[in-house]
């Protein structure tokens, strides 16, 4: 009798947003109730399921904005984006890349389209995370990680079903290209269809798993399809995965940060007192500078 890892719930947003003029999410948490600090320390999770853009000379995107005390991980699965801060850091993510940024202390950033795909237009998927930071690394210096795709550990899975790329964090002993600052397990999961995966993570990691796309059935009794996310409960067991189409998921699991969250915005801090601080730094220039 196998015993599966128990389904706490299953989303399935039906509304959408725009985060600025050039990404249209679907947002996971924080905004549903339950959701509020469940998946610590995933603080955030917005999904841009595939849109067509049309073809554009001026790129759209996120203007200026800062952070502080956590981190953005930005994964690209179609279009392409382009990214500025204010440490002169820069990049541009395509396909199965991964842009880690960690805001620590205080960064001011910008995302655009990148220029030559806001020229052509076409397909855009792209998915954005915020990892929480501890408490004595939310004042860290700023760093910017650029994953490329092929850098990412790879595991060949059995029978040709897929691979799973571990981002950060290890699984089977292959380690993710990511540093992170508590333990986190992120995996990019790529399914041929009828191909199978069975994973073991920590019980205690709070875990879920986003179906990117494709469809698949999950503990062999949820049927789940793109943008479903499952949720799953502290329990032992596997996560069993079937695809039935050529299927991509993100699997998230992590170590809850058992300490207090402010948040305001774009700041994820310990107290208000931080928040205020945080305001007070980014109104007085501490988080540098960058060009609009
Ligand atoms: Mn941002």
């Amino acid at each position: 009798m196998k015993k599966y890892r128990e389904v706490e719930e299953i989303l399935s947003p039906d509304k959408s947003h725009m985060v600025g003029d050039g990404f249209k999410v679907m947002n996971y948490f924080p905004l549903g109730e339950s959701f509020n600090k469940r998946m610590n320390p995933f603080f955030l999770m917005d999904f841009n399921a595939e849109v067509d853009f049309p073809p554009t000379d001026k790129p759209r995107g996120v203007g200026v904005h800062p952070h502080r005390g956590f981190e953005t991980v930005t994964i690209a699965y179609k279009g392409a984006v382009a990214h500025h801060d204010s440490f002169g850091n820069s990049g541009i993510i395509y396909p199965g890349d991964v842009q880690w940024m960690t805001a620590g202390k205080g960064i001011l950033h910008k995302e655009y389209h990148e220029v030559e795909y806001a020229k052509k237009g076409g397909p855009f998927e792209m998915i954005q995370l915020w990892v929480n930071l501890p408490k004595q690394y939310k004042m860290t210096e700023p760093k910017y990680q650029a994953i490329q795709h092929d850098q990412k550990g790879k595991l060949e899975l059995d029978k040709n079903a897929g691979s799973v790329f571990i981002i950060a964090g290890e699984y089977n002993s292959i380690k993710g290209a990511a540093t992170t600052f508590s333990p986190v397990n992120l995996f990019d999961i790529r399914l041929k269809a009828q191909g199978e995966v069975d994973l073991t993570l920590a019980s205690d990691f709070n875990t879920g798993l986003l179906v990117v796309e494709g469809e698949a059935i999950v503990n062999e009794q949820h049927g789940v399809k793109a943008t479903n996310y499952i949720q799953f409960k502290n329990t032992e067991g596997n996560i069993h995965i079937k695809a039935t189409k050529d299927s991509i998921f993100l699997l998230l699991s992590g170590e809850a940060i058992n300490e207090p969250v402010a948040n305001y915005g774009p700041f994820v801090m310990n107290t208000v007192q931080e928040i205020q601080e945080a305001i007070d730094d980014f109104n007085k220039g501490k988080f540098g500078f960058l060009e609009n």
